[in-house]
């Protein structure tokens, strides 16, 4: 038992518990994976005049944190098999100004980080990757989140491990510290040390931080998830493999894949239904789960689509055609730990109803 409710003992339980599970080199929790990435950039020394390279096909916050520090988000398409980062998409972006990619873990399933390392290398580049899908995800054997560049999570009530809000960055030590200062205020406790005189009420602001820090009440939730998470895991992998075997059989629909050499955290199930076998468009399809009471989703409109990007950098739906293709065919299907064997089979039978009544 604790009385602490702020940042405290638990914050610092949860710290070191995920990253012993993630073989983390270093781990500072957050408030949420955006906070994370937002200080990862600042950590990075990126700022105006820079820019870094995001995947269209993605959350808004990951473009969002670049236009935060004063950068320029630069959207590229993805893969059309797994929807994530296109490496050679991301070489014909690079410029002189181009300090970072910032890949990201689609629906669970890890980027191919080779080729962007490689690139990264070449061309003196940081990798932030938003792994806010892929907790826990590996890509030729090694844990994302596992290296020395930096990697954020997300602890949201969607997400795979729940905090019901938080996050946190993975990456080097010293850089890592560095960050948990920024996330709290810029405010320097250890500085004391460099004062005999001081006593512990001491600190100095280095820089104009951000209140990012995360709270013990959010880690305790944090850590009864933990005692969890193989078991959610084991949950999401017989939900996926049982709704890729049943609608795998319906030609009218594309199931997801899971290249051989990743474990996908499977976050979420995405469908491409494919237009020239169905006589209706994604939004009907959404509508008659509805109406047979199936909740889905749409991961994700593109940020090049989106009005405020449209709008101040001129994209048009064609610069990244792979992720506008996706999008416009595209549905998340309910994919959590807590669904039943009846649940899964209400959602095939729904789906194979509509697919049988509107194939063309
Ligand atoms: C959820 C999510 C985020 C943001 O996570 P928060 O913890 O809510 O800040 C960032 N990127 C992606 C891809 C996400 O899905």
């Amino acid at each position: 038992m604790s009385d602490w409710i702020t940042t405290g003992p638990k914050t610092r339980q949860f710290e070191a518990r995920l990253k012993e599970r993630l073989e983390a080199p270093g781990l500072v929790a957050f408030n949420s994976c955006t906070a994370g990435l937002h200080v990862g950039l600042v950590v990075l020394g990126i700022g105006p005049g820079d820019e870094v390279i995001v995947p269209s096909l993605t959350f808004c916050a990951t473009a969002n944190v670049v236009e935060h520090v004063g950068a320029r988000p630069v959207l590229v398409d993805v893969l059309p098999d797994t929807l994530t980062l296109d490496p050679q998409a991301v070489a014909r972006a690079i410029t002189p100004r181009t300090k970072a990619i910032m890949p990201v873990h689609y629906a669970g399933h890890p980027v191919q980080l080779d080729p962007l390392f490689h690139l990264a290398e070449q061309h003196h580049l940081h990798v932030v990757e938003d792994a806010a899908h892929a907790l826990p995800a590996r890509y030729k054997g090694r844990l994302v989140g596992s290296r020395k560049n930096l990697a954020a999570f997300s602890f949201y009530a969607t997400k795979n491990l729940t905090t019901a809000e938080g996050g946190c960055l993975t990456g080097d030590e010293e850089l890592l510290e560095k960050a948990r200062i920024i996330g709290h205020h810029g405010m320097d406790k250890e500085a004391w040390k460099r004062f005999d005189r001081s006593g512990s009420w001491y600190y100095e602001v280095v820089l104009p931080g951000f209140k990012y820090n995360m709270t013990d009440i959010q880690a305790s939730i944090g850590l009864r998830q933990m005692d969890r998470l193989d078991a959610f895991q084991a949950r999401r992998r017989q939900v996926f493999d049982a709704y890729n075997a049943r609608l795998g059989k319906l030609g009218a629909l594309q199931i997801p894949v899971e290249s051989p050499e990743v474990e996908s955290s499977l976050h979420l199930y995405v469908l491409r239904l494919k237009p020239a076998q169905l006589r209706i468009d994604r939004n009907r399809f959404i509508d008659e789960l509805k109406n047979r009471q199936i909740g889905t989703s749409v991961h994700y409109l593109p940020i090049h689509m989106q009005p405020f990007y449209r709008n101040k950098y001129g994209y048009r739906p064609e610069d990244c055609p792979v992720a506008a293709d996706a999008f416009s065919r595209m549905l998340s299907l309910p994919l959590h730990p807590r669904l039943t064997d009846q649940d899964v089979d209400d959602v095939c039978v729904a789906v194979e109803d509509i697919v049988r009544l509107h194939q063309a």
